[in-house]
């Protein structure tokens, strides 16, 4: 292929590129949006440890005890409750508040 050629369909595939980029944003947007509605919807919203990020502070357990907890000997939170019931989604999203190593995660 002639370089000429080659470098204007490069131009395009990326002018193409950059056309979409917005729309495809908009809608991986409004497709997580979606599913989080559905989910809270049917009261499925999960708590998420990140044991990565997690350094066994306990502000979960004393925030949230009926979600989270940690085992003895253990340094590292874990869920209780999966899904959440309802009534302690509340609670669990305090405690993903209060997380200062933002380890958990309510999805
Ligand atoms: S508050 Fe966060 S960092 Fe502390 S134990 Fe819980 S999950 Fe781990």
């Amino acid at each position: 292929m002639r370089p000429s050629r080659r470098r204007f369909l490069i131009g395009g595939i990326g002018a193409v590129c950059l056309l979409l980029a917005p729309t495809v944003r908009a809608l991986s947007a409004l497709a997580h949006e979606l599913e989080h509605e559905h989910v809270h919807e049917q009261g499925k919203l999960r708590a998420v440890v990140n044991l990565k990020k997690c350094n066994g502070c306990e502000t979960c357990v004393d925030v949230c005890p009926e979600v989270f907890g940690i085992e003895e000997g253990d340094e590292k939170a874990f869920v209780k409750e999966d899904p959440l019931p309802p009534e302690l989604e509340g609670c669990a999203i305090e405690a993903a508040e209060e997380c200062m190593a933002g380890a958990i995660k309510i999805v």
